[in-house]
């Protein structure tokens, strides 16, 4: 299907099920019940074929571009209907586990997660590496059976309702470094998984710590290679700051859509509106043209730190001028409002830190893109 048929025909639907897509709860939501309202949400668009197109026939999808899948979460982003930063983890997830993990176990295993019948976390960040993924420590030893892995990873989203997590442990010695990484593909329900959910800034308990006590994981679930794990998050991380942020764009716009519907008269300030319509103009400008790369087949690597760095000047930028011109309903607990501009205001201080911290981005700007100079 052609991006501007389906674009007109989702938009159609879209409006026909309105009512029965609709949140079934004002405002904000907590994080269970926006993780509801996604899976209820990709049930409706998996059964009516949308959230199909876009993902190849080997794990159920209908093929045909990129472009198509992004153009939904788009559409869903900006009616409200998702939030945006939950509803994007099958596609910081799912490319990359369908070019590693052997065609059995994506074909198995992708479907449930498109039609919104499984929650995956991302197991990558540890208390003592976060931006130095490299250096990991959580442990998968061979066994006769399979792997046994002990150790803990931390900030884990969304952990205390995932049926599966993709996780990287070290299968090498530390010195090995990145090439002692392997991907595995675990079921949180396994004896020695306990998790702890942690609440952010805004209130929300949406990540978590997980604690791995010689949990077995046969080898058959291994992503990739053993030792391929560091190439299995290289070619993930640029997902997670290119589509997941295309929704992202999505979002923004629509709150700087709403911020000028709800400001009382004479409260936004014309030229910071300005400044910050062209940074979200500039920035969905930016995604927009990655998405037509990554539907082109390109390899899109280090460019995302681009995005990555985008977006979260821009998303800082719109809340701070909600800030500026709702104080109340931002800065009170329990002021006027459905508390979303409170949430949401707090939430986007974690922007410069989520899919890898804005300092890091502009590292690997500065050295991969720009060469100037390595990290000695
Ligand atoms: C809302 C949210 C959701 C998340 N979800 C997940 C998830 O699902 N799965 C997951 O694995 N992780 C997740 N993370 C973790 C996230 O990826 C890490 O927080 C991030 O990569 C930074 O790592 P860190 O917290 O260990 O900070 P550190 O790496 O300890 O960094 C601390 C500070 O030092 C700076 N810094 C570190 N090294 C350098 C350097 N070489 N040069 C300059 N500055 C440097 C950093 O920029 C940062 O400001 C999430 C984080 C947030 C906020």
């Amino acid at each position: 299907m052609d991006l501007d048929t389906f674009r007109k025909s989702l938009d159609d639907w879209l409006d026909g099920h309105a009512d029965e897509l609709a949140p079934a709860y004002p405002g904000h939501g907590t994080v269970e019940l926006q993780v509801e309202q996604i899976a209820k949400v990709r049930h409706l668009t998996h059964d009516a074929g949308w959230a199909r197109w876009g993902w190849p026939g080997q794990v159920g999808g209908l093929g045909g571009s990129g472009l198509l899948r992004a153009y939904l979460s788009e559409a869903l982003s900006s009616r409200d209907l998702v939030e945006s930063g939950l509803y994007s983890m099958p596609e910081v997830l799912g490319p990359s586990f369908i070019t590693f993990a052997r065609p059995e176990l994506s074909a198995a295993m992708v479907p449930p997660l498109l039609r919104g019948d499984e929650v995956w976390c991302q197991g990558f960040s540890e208390p003592g590496t976060g931006s130095n993924l490299g250096m990991l420590t959580c442990r998968a030893a061979r066994a006769e059976d399979g792997w046994r892995v002990t150790g803990q990873k931390v900030w884990t989203s969304l952990a205390q309702m995932a049926d599966r997590c993709v996780l990287l442990a070290r299968t090498g010695t530390l010195e090995s470094a990145h090439r002692g990484i392997t991907a595995l593909f675990v079921d949180m329900a396994t004896p020695g998984i306990s998790v702890r959910p942690l609440d952010t800034m805004h209130g929300e308990p949406e990540f978590c710590e997980v604690f791995f006590d010689d949990v077995p994981v046969p080898f058959a679930r291994t992503i990739g290679e053993e030792g391929q794990g560091w190439a299995f998050a290289m070619d993930l991380l640029p997902y997670e700051r290119s589509t997941a942020l295309w929704q992202r764009a999505a979002f923004l716009h629509r709150r700087l859509q709403q911020l000028v519907e709800a400001a009382p008269p004479g409260a936004l300030d014309p030229t910071a509106l300005g400044e910050v319509a062209q940074l979200v103009h500039a920035f969905r400008a930016r995604s927009r043209a990655t998405q037509h790369r990554l539907a082109a087949g390109e390899d899109l690597g280090s460019v995302t730190s681009i995005d990555k760095v985008a977006l979260a000047t821009v998303e800082q930028a719109v809340f701070d001028l909600a800030e500026e011109t709702l104080p109340d309903e931002v800065l009170l607990a329990g002021g006027p409002g459905p508390e979303r501009w409170r949430k949401e205001f707090l939430y986007s201080r974690a922007a410069t830190i989520y899919g890898g911290s804005a300092e890091i981005q502009r590292n690997i700007i500065a050295r991969r893109l720009l060469e100037l100079g390595n990290d000695r």
